[in-house]
């Protein structure tokens, strides 16, 4: 059985990008797995064992293999790939988490202390409104919990109880 207690870590196949998006936007340490033939297999469980993660799949035949962690994702639909995650490992969503991982690069944003120096890089109305600003170390893309935030809150509640 997989030790879950601790937030889980996941490593992603090219088939589930979208999804991987979707578990850094929720807070969780994604890779995404780009790497196609023939040893991609080996590769992807090697990964999966070495960093700990849990691997997300729509690959029958990868499924069969022994790994670290592994879910056959079933559906190709996005909403029930995430809802399937989150049963399957009875991950409790924390709205804390939510937004603190950067999307594109998976790494962890960090809180811009001096939100003047990102005057001109924001729409004014949103540098007006908001106090607290983010940004992520690697593609230096600025975070803040406007509008976006609410409409997401939402659409999740739609699908998984949060
Ligand atoms: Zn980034």
């Amino acid at each position: 059985m997989l030790d879950v207690s601790t937030q889980p870590k996941f490593l992603v196949d090219f088939m589930c990008g979208r999804l991987a998006r979707w578990l850094r936007i929720l807070g969780y340490d994604t890779e995404f797995f780009t790497q196609t033939g023939i040893t991609s297999r080996n590769k992807i469980l090697l990964k999966s064992l070495q960093e700990q993660r849990i691997i997300l799949t729509r690959d029958t035949k990868l499924s069969k293999k022994k790994a670290y962690g592994l879910i056959l994702i079933t559906s190709d639909k996005i909403r029930q790939q995430v809802q399937q995650v989150v049963k399957e490992l009875n991950l409790v969503l924390d709205k804390e988490k939510f937004f603190t991982i950067c999307s594109l690069c998976n790494k962890e944003v960090v809180l811009i202390e001096d939100k003047n120096k990102i005057k001109g890089l924001v729409p004014p109305f949103v540098f007006e409104t908001q106090e607290k600003f983010y940004t992520c170390p690697q593609c230096k893309r600025i975070y803040w919990q406007g509008t976006h935030f609410n409409l997401f809150l939402e659409d999740l509640k739609q699908f998984i109880e949060i």
